[in-house]
């Protein structure tokens, strides 16, 4: 992928790009926005521009083929070990830093998660900002910059990233997942603009159990007792990825919102469930906010430990109530 075909994110491949352009490269920037939106990605095809031999990310040289598969000895990647960037892996890079580049002009390293740096690796980091190398260039991402210290950010061009819109997103991941278009759109939706979320594990989550999920809580009534304890004992199971289901269920709440107040269907969420939304139309908007509301109810006692299976068992009861 070069560098210019990366969807989205434009005004700060526009910035990345005209610096390059006019060779004004900074020596160390930092990339700051939400997990998953694609900033090691634009990171990466940055570096990848600089390393290529036609100097644009063909994809298909012997620098840009090593950027791909990570094996490129001019760039060097550092994450957190556990919960913390270490000083010893700050030492580590800067003596490797010191010596010449391998095949480049220049040396690359990419610092991602940089909030876990400890004290003692950000003063050591310091350093290397405060005097930087010629040909070094540094690029630290993070998704909390305030949990930097002020002498780093200053240090740093910034660029500021946001989630994806949900057509540019769907349009990426057709293209890397060869999913047909609908597909594309629902997974987008419910990832909310993060890449991360859209290729990991909720990809089969978000397009294939997903309707399980919403054809078992559509089956639900008021009086039927024993599927509710079924639903519930099947959504505890996984309490990572809780939160995502019940933003399954919210989505498809709002979709029937939606479609009662006659909003066109390219808005909804859950394209491919056009029939069982046109069944449940005639659900009045109460109940619709009564079942939202029931909803938001146990994310609130959720994210605060309470017995899980207490308060599935009572937001789904409300749901087949409502
Ligand atoms: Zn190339």
């Amino acid at each position: 992928m070069t560098f210019d075909s990366i969807v989205g994110h434009k005004q700060q491949k526009n910035i990345l790009l005209r610096a390059l352009n006019s060779q004004h490269v900074a020596h160390a920037y930092l990339f700051e926005g939400p997990d998953g939106v694609g900033k090691k990605m634009v990171a990466m095809d940055f570096v990848c521009a600089q390393l290529c031999q036609s100097k644009n990310g063909c994809g298909c040289c012997s620098a840009c083929l090593k950027v791909e598969s990570n094996n490129h000895p001019d760039i060097h990647l550092l994450a957190a070990e556990g919960q913390a960037l270490k000083i010893d892996q700050i030492r580590k890079l800067q003596q490797d830093l010191s010596l010449r580049p391998m095949e480049a002009n220049g040396k690359y390293c990419l610092i991602d998660g940089a909030e876990h740096l400890t004290t003692g690796a950000a003063n050591a980091l310091l350093k290397t900002l405060e005097e930087p190398q010629p040909g070094t260039i540094l690029i630290l991402l993070t998704n909390q910059p305030d949990k930097l210290l002020t002498t780093i950010l200053s240090r740093c061009q910034r660029l500021s990233f946001s989630r994806l819109p949900k057509h540019n997103l769907a349009v990426i991941l057709s293209s890397k997942l060869e999913l047909d278009e609908t597909q594309a759109k629902i997974l987008a939706s419910l990832s909310e603009g993060s890449f991360k979320k859209a290729l990991g594990t909720n990809r089969e989550l978000f397009l294939e159990k997903r309707r399980t999920l919403i054809q078992s809580l559509s089956a639900l009534s008021a009086g039927s007792i024993i599927p509710t304890f079924s639903l519930a004992d099947e959504l505890e199971k996984d309490k990572e990825v809780l939160p995502d289901i019940l933003d399954i269920f919210q989505a498809f709440f709002r979709d029937l919102l939606l479609l009662k107040h006659n909003r066109p269907e390219e808005e909804l969420v859950n394209l491919d469930l056009i029939d069982c939304l046109q069944r449940q139309k005639n659900t009045t908007t109460t109940s619709l906010l009564l079942k939202l509301k029931a909803l938001e109810t146990a994310r609130f006692h959720l994210q605060r430990n309470v017995n899980r299976r207490l308060a599935l068992e009572v937001m789904l009861m409300r749901i087949a109530a409502a």
